[in-house]
């Protein structure tokens, strides 16, 4: 079975052709700039260099219909006809309340995602829009959803409730969500196979540590809590999005700086973070660069950082009454082995020791504490897409 993965933002589509026997991916690629001048696409199979088409893609619609030609291409497809793509499965962001697992796309629950807009307007749409392009392209493809927020439905009300008046919650759903959930999930799962051990009675802290970034608490194998709220900007201090900060400051600048409510959402999603405390730029690459030439701005924005995944593991560990493992996942939990020594440094009294050898590792997966560590620590690289081909194979198929 081939399983089309697509995973559309507002200007952009990533794709992955995937055969399920075997879990191997064929093709995939990414197109930018959709309908923005210069758009382009960058396909890479299996095996042979990397093809870029510069072509003016309107929209999502013509974004989809050059990737599908280009995976009927004689030398760099991956299929003759498409009948050969059996299922698409799409990722979309926030699934809201009603969508606790994967579905199978139909109108009525497009209609669901629509009425989810509201709470992840930037997200949803550019979701929507792809899997409408791709139910005009292939109308009798079957298409399954997968959603960013469904892992994180087990959490307790505990965990997902803001005290904020109940009444908020119930009539307009604001609460706690989460996100990141296919990485969570794919990496937490990972931890069972390497270990050969069930996660029934395991507490874990998951860590996707990239441009966006969130940990959560994985209690017997399901989200108990979760760092990112009813959108993706509280938790952590990310590239560019502040994470947790007294909301007083949003009134504040409101009032003394006469800001609108979207200049103060830009600049706390866009200008804010690593960002904004360092000035140097929102790639941890080029702030550890800044740093090691004694910029104390980029070393400031390095220390909040790891501080404020420490303080989160910590407490993690507190509300699940104890901590076995500790995976470290995405574009800098995968490859920066001081970022992980900074976070994990302090933590020896929860029983947390890395081997600094073993953690020299990058890319790939490895255990990287001492051999006695109470807590063993992972580094698993993600792998989102083959959660969602997974899901659309099982979901379709039922
Ligand atoms: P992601 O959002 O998962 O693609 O992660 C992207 C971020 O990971 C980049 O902005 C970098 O800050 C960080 N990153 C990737 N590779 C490295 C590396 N070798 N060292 C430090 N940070 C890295």
């Amino acid at each position: 079975m081939n399983v089309l993965v697509i995973n559309c933002g507002s200007s952009s589509l990533k794709y992955q052709l995937i055969d399920m026997d075997g879990e191997k991916v064929l093709a995939k690629g990414l197109v930018e700039r959709i309908g923005i001048e210069g758009s382009l696409l960058k396909h890479e199979k299996t095996g042979l260099d990397k093809l870029v088409i510069e072509e003016n893609l309107k929209n999502h619609k013509d974004a989809i219909n050059l990737v599908l030609k280009t995976l009927l291409d004689a030398k760099y497809g991956a299929v003759k006809s498409l009948d050969e793509i059996d299922a698409i499965g799409h990722r979309v962001v926030h699934g809201g309340e009603k969508f606790a697992c994967s579905v199978v796309i139909n109108d009525e629950v497009i209609d669901t995602m629509k009425e989810n807009i509201g709470l992840a307007p930037l997200h949803n749409p550019p979701n929507i829009i792809g899997i409408e392009a791709c139910k005009e392209i292939l109308p009798d493809v079957p298409m399954v959803g997968v959603f960013d927020t469904a892992f994180h439905q087990t959490m307790p009300p505990v965990s997902y409730i803001y005290p904020l008046p109940y009444e908020l919650y119930e009539e307009m759903k604001i609460r706690r969500y989460g996100f990141h959930g296919t990485s969570h999930k794919y990496v937490s799962e990972r931890v069972a196979d390497l270990t050969g051990k069930s996660l029934e009675g395991t507490k874990m802290v998951t860590c996707h540590l990239g441009n966006g970034a969130s940990l959560t608490a994985i209690k017997d194998g399901c989200s108990f809590d979760t760092s990112m709220g009813m959108t993706p900007l509280e938790g952590l201090v990310m590239g560019t999005r502040c994470g947790d900060i007294d909301p007083a400051i949003v009134t504040f600048l409101m009032d003394k700086q006469d800001m609108t409510a979207e200049q103060v959402d830009n600049l706390m999603n866009k200008k804010s973070g690593v960002l904004g405390i360092s000035g140097v730029s929102n790639d941890f690459r080029d702030i550890e660069a800044e740093a090691e030439k004694g910029n104390k701005r980029a070393q400031l924005a390095l220390d909040k950082f790891a501080y404020t995944v420490k303080k989160y593991i910590g407490s993690y560990a507190a509300a699940m009454g104890g901590l076995d493992y500790i995976v470290f996942t995405a574009g800098l939990g995968e490859n920066s082995s001081s970022a992980r020594k900074e976070i994990c440094d302090g933590l020896e009294f929860l029983g947390v020791e890395i081997d600094d050898e073993k953690n020299k590792t990058r890319g790939k997966e490895a255990e990287i504490s001492k051999d006695g560590s109470k807590v063993k620590v992972f580094v698993i690289p993600t792998n989102e897409e083959v959660v969602i081909a997974r899901d659309t194979k099982e979901f379709t198929s039922k």
